[in-house]
């Protein structure tokens, strides 16, 4: 794919830099999540999550990562992955997606990349808090949702191509046999 050989990775990192972080491929989607659990775990409005394939996401570390098993607004828990030494929280995996999506923070991201992404999709605004206003976000074609959304509705075509790949790595030839 044309496109892909020349996306230059967006990179990031943690507070101290004892992890850095590179996005091999272009974010499939960025979430702005305004839940109560991303209101509460950022201590902040919202938590922006840049969602890439674990395969195209690379953490470039000496100690493995710290994960935390955490709640999440579908219920199905997210595992929040930060740097053992400044704790900041750099990823999660949500339990919807397993491990073959990574959500990347956007916080952390570098700052040639942190204006590079931008969110697709605002998602559980009915706890959004009063001050927020996404008008301008509807204006400039966000696509807002009180809850989750189908992302058959919302995912670009080849977002969602890339996606199906990535299951389908995960799951080889006897899942495709239930399928049909
Ligand atoms: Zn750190
Ligand atoms: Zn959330």
């Amino acid at each position: 794919m044309a496109a892909q050989s020349t996306y230059v990775p967006l990179s990031g990192s943690c507070a101290c830099k004892a992890i850095t972080y590179s996005l091999l491929a272009s974010p499939l989607i960025t979430h702005c999540c305004h839940c109560t659990n991303c209101q509460r775990e950022t201590g902040s409005a919202f938590a922006i999550n840049t969602v890439v394939e674990t395969s195209n996401f690379k953490a470039h570390q000496s100690t493995p990562l710290t994960e935390i098993d955490t709640p999440s607004a579908s219920g199905k828990g997210q595992a929040i992955v930060r740097c053992p030494s400044c704790l900041v929280a750099l990823y999660s995996h949500y339990g919807g997606a397993g491990k073959l999506l990574t959500f990347v923070r956007a916080g952390t991201l570098d700052d040639t990349s942190r204006n590079r992404v931008r969110p697709d999709v605002h998602i559980y605004t009915k706890t959004k808090v009063d001050w927020v206003d996404l008008t301008g976000e509807e204006a400039q074609g966000a696509k807002i949702f009180e809850e989750f959304y189908d992302a058959q509705t919302v995912w670009s075509e080849a977002s969602l191509k890339r996606r199906n790949e990535a299951m389908a790595d995960a799951h080889p030839k006897d899942e495709e046999k239930s399928g049909e």
